[in-house]
């Protein structure tokens, strides 16, 4: 997925240029509102109201008119959320600073969710990994390690099927435990290793699923 980043604060936008190309979006970085204007097409545009040259609203606006292309407006001030919702000028969600790089991929992804037409996600193909040795099949909840079909169970799947969403980005314990177990999740991980320890062994040497220490888990594709 192409990612418009417009964003003059540089070391804001290093941070979430880089989060995001380990989440494995291309991202185009520009500091004003004209660059964003003239930048080409974006499946995605991650948007600082408070640019040096325009109104960010003003871009936003524009890029707008000019056609769907999902907007998420980056605001450092509560008022100008406030501006955003009340003017309806067209964003399709906002987040506010300070933010994590996980918090505004969760809101990309909503959003991307809620543009796609229903047609579309039918025809989503399965996601390929490791070379095409590992593949998740997500509308039909299946998965194959070199053309044979691994028997998960429901939490396996749904704990393997988070882990690919972002291959080799370390995910901590809290935040796989909110996605696949409970968003209101609160006390021990030990069913997390259980589920971990069963998916390596059912993985085989197709794709890794590494521990990194004190944090948690990423999975690393072999091949
Ligand atoms: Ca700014």
């Amino acid at each position: 997925m192409r990612v418009l980043l417009v964003e003059d604060d540089r070391p804001i936008a290093d941070s979430l240029r880089r989060g995001l190309v380990r989440y494995g979006y291309e991202v185009t970085w520009v500091r004003t509102g004209a660059e964003a204007l003239a930048a080409g097409p974006a499946d995605m545009v991650l948007l600082d109201l408070g640019l040096p040259d325009v109104d960010g609203l003003d871009v936003c606006r524009e890029l707008r008119a000019r056609g769907d292309v999902p907007i998420i407006v980056i605001s450092a001030r509560a008022d100008e959320v406030d501006r955003v919702v009340g003017l309806e000028i067209g964003a399709d969600d906002y987040v506010s600073k300070p933010f994590g790089v996980r918090e505004v991929i969760a809101r990309m992804r909503a959003v991307a969710r809620r543009v796609r037409p229903p047609a579309d996600a039918d025809a989503q193909p399965p996601d390929s990994l490791a070379g095409g040795r590992l593949v998740i099949d997500r509308r039909a909840r299946r998965v194959h390690v070199d053309g044979a079909e691994l028997a998960l169970s429901p939490k396996e799947y749904d704990l393997l099927a988070f882990l690919a969403d972002a291959p080799g980005a370390a995910l901590t314990r809290e935040q796989i435990m909110e996605a696949v177990w409970d968003p209101h999740w609160f006390g021990p991980t030990k069913t997390l290793d259980v589920h971990i320890g069963a998916l390596r062994r059912k993985l085989g040497d197709a794709a890794v699923v590494e521990t990194v220490r004190g944090v948690g888990f990423r999975l690393v594709a072999a091949g």
